[in-house]
């Protein structure tokens, strides 16, 4: 299941009571099987689908399988999680062909670097299980296909699949979250496995199984690389080259099987002959699952269009990419709505019907499959996507750029790097440049990453403008937009022009630049998320600077603000020694000063410097926050920025010492309920006495609702709806009478006249700043951020608060992405980012998180000068 936010995906699992499943659990092991190969059953202590293998004693049979056949399987490790458990995948094939891998690998790099290969390489058929650890089948699924596989001894298919291809299993692609989930499920169980679907078992506690430790969600992670999950199984893959993969969840109980082809909207970046694949191995899916009689359904919900999954991720490297979805019996018996019953074994006997069918698609048909994927990467390396050049400059947020490079390099993708000052294509690069050239094998992801828009299919589009004019929901899944350079902050220009330059590595670390000569001062210019990292360090480490919120000239050279100054003299020399190493390892640019003396803006000793030190950061967390806006903020502030938070439970704010604290954040959500009036009102003292509240999203409503709101913003309803005339209507016992004359007045009468804007699903929009204010420093010239979901405010009134950023006009609103027309005339101008001084504190509002699934790099600066600085400015 993928939902944007946690909505279809929850699942649950109970195992005390696995004595008492039937015989379905058996249905794996029919036929003869090699004794020699160990059972989950000798190894685990359970039958398969009897209980729900725990992470643990899925580790113990993969490694009892891979020691059981040598020369068939082989086990090996691509990552650690952040609790520290490992990641494996397991290769299988007949002997022969373990016997060659290496060579069989070499000759599929060939084949996907667009050359000819040399007769050597198999197909390989990539199966990933459980990137979503609460969607439990998939990994039971795992273990008994590679059982089936290297035990079964009287099945030709099973024999045909291990001769003719490589099959790669990725049987848990998010242990921390299996683990949550699993320990859940034990600790909530009793005798009998509960069928109820109120049952704990069934019910899992903040945060669910489905996300990893930071709470993300790792099937949206595929092109940001966020997490160590995703990093070490990108790189996997791209040793592999698979052909086909397949990525097996669980949506709702109620629901039966999904396999691809998929729904609409398909990216445009997919070609004609993946579509005919995906029909190809459907086919097989469906011989499959009708000779046990087992419903399915395809072309419905699950789309091919956002990146991020590892479907459509998959699908822009050249393989078949998919979806599959079993509905999940949350726990070892699940009571459908329509009174049957699922059982865990039924889940996870369907998943490995299908694991088997696929590989079986590949395997009767190992030549097309290589062919197609030869075929597909030759095109795109020799300029069927495009042959122009992406070029990014080096000159605005370099930190930034560097990493983008290093991203995109890390997904296979050839970026050159130009350190000298160039022109090209019309534009000067006076620091440099990366250039991502488009003929390349990775061409279409390179596209769909790169461009500014990925255009949704216009009949795709009139259908959902149709039914928004009936007043139906929507059909769009995911968001519309993730170019990665706004996303980033950085400026991407396409030329046609011959680039040159030396290839970057994914690894090479980001060098530092240090400028400037003299011992009075380091400034460190707030540039780039880079710099306020340096700053973050520098400070936790005792290091003493100053932050400015004017822009000043120093010996001939202009330092914007936002920038911190360190200085000698409040500092040891061995402080000033370890300034520079941090900025050495973190790859920061300092500038040394000789003087206090400024040519323009204010002096050092100037109150517009304040001195800056860290700020104690708790972050609202558990029930009635979202567990993706909690787990994002943190990954931001604690990994990416460097500053540590505290997590304080939402139902404990209420009596919690917040004295402790200089930032409480309170992500995406609806707290209201759990703070109740207690949180309410020692966050409101909390404020009032010099703390900084910063709420996000939704969360604002808690704060901008009641009589004495701590922000004076509402939240507005749809254009064109009068929410007074909706509250009148409900008064008295009786209507006035009205003549209904035509349809349109018809649906005039039934309009809902509260309804909120329509959903946006996700687009990137340009935000301008308010240039006196500290908290926009860095954006001088505005930034992009991801708009999501209804809410839409009214901008704050002069005399209680600043608008700190807020959106463009409609003319100039979108930078990326589809934008429902009314959305975009009433979202004009609106605020994205307000500061409202309280008391002596100050309340920070973002409309929408700027730290969802950690992709907006571009925005860190912003999230540093609401939490890092603002604490310093408000003292
Ligand atoms: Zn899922």
């Amino acid at each position: 299941m993928r939902k944007l936010f946690w909505g279809r995906c929850l699942i649950v699992l109970s195992a005390l009571a696995g004595a008492a499943l039937p015989a379905q659990a058996q249905s794996f092991a029919q036929g003869d099987f090699d004794p020699a190969i160990p059972t989950l059953t000798a190894t685990a202590g359970h039958a398969p689908g009897s209980r729900i293998t725990s992470p643990d004693q899925a580790y113990a049979y993969l490694e009892a399988l891979a020691a059981a056949a040598p020369d068939r399987a082989k086990l090996v490790q691509y990552a650690t999680s952040w609790e520290g458990r490992p990641l494996y995948y397991l290769v299988l094939s007949a002997p022969a062909n373990i016997a060659r891998l290496d060579a069989i690998k070499a000759d599929m790099a060939d084949i996907a670097a667009g050359r000819a290969g040399n007769g050597t390489a198999l197909p390989v058929t990539w199966l990933a299980y459980g990137v979503h650890g609460n969607e439990i089948s998939s990994t039971d699924a795992a273990l008994m296909t590679a059982y089936h596989l290297l035990a079964a001894k009287d099945d030709a298919r099973a024999a045909k699949i291990m001769a003719q291809t490589i099959l790669v299993i990725d049987p848990m692609q998010n242990p921390d979250g299996r683990a949550r989930f699993v320990n859940n499920f034990l600790a909530s169980t009793g005798i009998v496995a509960d069928a109820d679907r109120q049952a704990a078992e069934h019910d899992e506690p903040w945060p669910s199984g489905r996300v990893n430790h930071y709470m993300f969600d790792l099937n949206r992670d595929w092109f940001t690389l966020s997490q160590p999950e995703t990093r070490g199984k990108v790189a996997a893959i791209r040793q592999w080259n698979p052909v086909v993969v397949v990525d097996l969840h669980e949506m709702g109980g109620d629901e039966t099987y999904f396999f691809s082809p998929a729904a609409q909207p398909f990216s445009p970046n997919l070609t004609p002959a993946q579509i005919r694949a995906y029909e190809l191995i459907g086919r097989y899916n469906a011989a499959a699952f009708d000779a046990r009689g087992e419903p399915y359904f395809t072309r419905e919900v699950y789309d091919l269009f956002y990146p991020g999954y590892g479907d459509t991720w998959n699908a822009h490297q050249g393989a078949i990419g998919s979806t599959y979805e079993q509905g999940s019996s949350r726990g070892l018996v699940w009571k459908r709505r329509d009174g049957t019953e699922l059982t865990y074994a039924d889940t996870v006997a369907n998943h490995f019907t299908a694991s088997l069918a696929t590989a079986a698609a590949v395997a009767d048909n190992p030549q097309k499959f290589l062919a197609d994927f030869a075929a597909y990467r030759a095109a795109n390396a020799g300029g069927a996507a495009g042959k122009g050049s992406y070029v990014i400059d080096l000159g605005k947020r370099r930190w930034n750029a560097e990493r983008l490079g290093r991203r995109l390099a890390a997904q296979g993708i050839t970026v050159l790097r130009r350190e000298d000052a160039t022109s090209i294509c019309g534009k000067s690069y006076p620091a440099g440049y990366l250039a991502v050239p488009q003929a390349q094998p990775a061409a279409r992801l390179i596209r769909s990453l790169l461009d500014r828009d990925t255009p949704l299919p216009p009949d795709f589009l009139a259908e959902q403008e149709r039914r928004r004019s009936v007043d139906l929901p929507h059909e769009l899944y995911d968001v519309t937009a993730w170019s990665v350079g706004p996303m980033a902050g950085v400026e991407v220009a396409l030329c046609n022009a011959a680039v040159s330059g030396d290839v970057m590595a994914a690894d090479t670390p980001i060098a530092a630049k240090a400028e400037g000569s003299g011992s009075f001062a380091v400034a460190v210019p707030w540039t780039d998320s880079g710099q306020a990292r340096l700053v973050t360090l520098a400070l936790r480490e005792g290091i003493e600077g100053r932050v400015t919120d004017r822009a000043f000239t120093a010996g001939g050279r202009e330092f914007p603000r936002g920038t911190v100054v360190f200085p000698a003299g409040a500092n040891t020399p061995e402080k000033m020694a370890r300034l520079m190493a941090l900025a050495g390892e973190v790859g920061a640019q300092t500038v040394a000063l000789d003087s206090g003396w400024v040519e323009s803006g204010p002096n050092l000793g100037s109150e517009r410097f304040v001195r800056l030190t860290v700020p104690r950061v708790a972050v609202a967390w558990d029930d009635g926050v979202s567990p993706l806006s909690a787990g994002s903020l943190r990954y931001v502030l604690e990994q990416r920025i460097g500053l540590p938070v505290t997590p304080i439970r939402t139902a404990r704010l209420g009596r919690a010492d917040l004295g402790e604290y200089d930032v409480v954040l309170v992500p995406e959500g609806d707290p209201s309920a759990v703070l109740g009036e207690g949180g309410q009102r020692n966050l409101r003292s909390f404020v009032q006495r010099g703390g900084v509240l910063v709420a996000i999203g939704d969360s604002l409503e808690t704060f901008s609702s009641g009589d004495n709101p701590l922000l004076a913003v509402k939240r507005e309803a749809a254009l064109g709806r009068d929410p007074a005339a909706a509250e009148d209507k409900d008064k008295g016992a009786l209507a006035e009478a009205i003549a209904i004359a035509s349809d349109a007045e018809y649906r005039e009468a039934i309009k809902d006249q509260a309804a909120l804007p329509d959903t946006l699903p996700g687009a990137l929009l340009n935000v301008a700043g308010e240039p006196d204010h500290f908290l926009s420093a860095g954006y001088d010239s505005g930034a992009v951020v991801l708009a999501t979901g209804t809410q839409i405010f009214t901008p704050l009134g002069r005399h209680k608060g600043v608008n700190v950023m807020r959106f463009a006009a409609p003319g100039n609103l979108i930078a990326s992405g589809y934008v429902w027309e009314e959305n975009r005339r009433q979202l004009a101008y609106k605020p994205y980012l307000m500061a409202q001084p309280q008391g002596r504190g100050l309340v920070i509002g973002f409309a929408h998180d700027p730290s969802t699934r950690a992709y907006l790099e571009g925005l860190d600066l912003l999230i540093a000068n609401a939490v890092l600085v603002a604490p310093s400015r408000v003292r």
